[in-house]
């Protein structure tokens, strides 16, 4: 069978060994669990829910052959290998007799995290020693703010307000010009129209692709239920991502850009009119359109041009009008905030 994509997942018996077992009646340990089915030293039968895995290089080859897993006697609960009729201890018939649980080898122990750390009593007393002291500095602040409110009262402090006067009108009227110019754009080769101009070719990655790079295998010792255990060899394929190359095309083609942009000022006596375009016949066209209606403002100091958001509500307001404006809050080229 082949396999398109690459290598696939795979388990590998490396090798059969004997289970160990420890004798419960006498000293007797790290005894063969499919040699000794009774313990050399005392002659007690083993019991299979004791076995368990050698530790590394300790561990006695067993022959492959496999029968299937021990079974339980129902009358004297001593386990018998799979081919046995009958109770190899006291004789009984092994007719519906149960398969011995098999012995999980340990899972790698998982890291342990570190203890949250304790809360110290002082940071709370730490807190509290802020939190007093802010106060205090609020009341304190509060005080003296109260006191310098009232010892002033009467003077009036600084205005939050500014009179600003209307000394003029502007309107500003502007059309950007497009022409037909030459540009180029990137496409992938394969998604160019035929008839277009290719200038230049280069290879970039496209994407990429996941190649085989080998497989990674952790060993774990698979219990057999006779008293032997498989060490078997998991691997999984690992891949890694390898760009794909392809044909990246710089292709010449016409389009419309922005080459000027044509202007027309005026005050409020005159009609705003849009300017009047003069373009190279099919080359050249009209294109994106754009109007401001400014105030200009006169406030101590200094003069502001704000902008109306319509020409309406601009002829609204007169020239020499007073406005009252909140302070700061009249800004070059922003709203007029009124
Ligand atoms: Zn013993
Ligand atoms: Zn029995």
């Amino acid at each position: 069978m082949s396999d398109p994509d690459g290598p696939a997942p795979r388990s590998t018996v490396k090798g059969v060994y004997e289970m160990l077992w420890d004798c419960a009646y006498c000293d007797a340990r790290e005894l063969l669990g499919r040699t000794h089915r009774y313990c050399p030293g005392c002659g007690a039968p083993q019991d299979p829910a004791k076995r368990y895995f050698p530790p590394e290089g300790k561990e006695t080859v067993a022959s492959a052959a496999y029968d299937g897993a021990d079974r339980t006697c129902p009358a004297c609960q001593t386990s018998t290998g799979a081919k046995s009729k009958h109770c190899a201890h006291c004789g009984a018939p092994l007719d519906g007799a149960k398969e011995v649980a098999r012995v999980q080898a340990p899972l790698a122990p998982k890291p342990v995290a570190p203890p949250p750390p304790a809360k110290k009593k002082e940071s709370n007393w730490f807190l509290l020693t802020v939190g007093g002291l802010l106060l205090l500095t609020c009341l304190t602040v509060g005080l003296v703010n109260s006191m310098g409110d009232g010892s002033s009262g009467g003077s009036g402090g600084v205005s939050t307000t500014v009179e600003a006067t209307v000394t003029a009108h502007e309107w500003v009227r502007e059309v950007d010009v497009e022409a037909l110019v030459d540009r180029d754009v990137e496409a992938w080769c394969d998604e160019v129209a035929p008839a277009a101009v290719v200038t230049a070719r280069t290879q970039q990655a496209r994407g990429s692709r996941k190649v085989p790079d080998g497989e990674s295998c952790t060993l774990r010792n698979v219990d057999r239920g006779d008293g032997t255990f498989e060490k078997r060899e998991d691997c999984q394929p690992k891949f890694r991502d390898e760009p794909v190359l392809a044909e990246r095309c710089t292709v010449r083609e016409q389009g419309w850009k922005v080459v000027r942009t044509e202007t027309r000022r005026g005050a409020a006596t005159a009609a705003a009119e849009w300017p009047s375009l003069t373009t190279a016949e099919g080359r050249e066209r009209a294109g994106a359109r754009r109007e401001s209606w400014a105030l200009v403002l006169q406030v101590p100091g200094r003069q502001v041009r704000c902008t109306m958001a319509t020409e309406a509500r601009w002829r609204s307001v007169k020239d020499g009008e007073v406005r009252t404006v909140a302070r700061g809050g009249l800004l070059d080229g922003k709203p007029c905030s009124f």
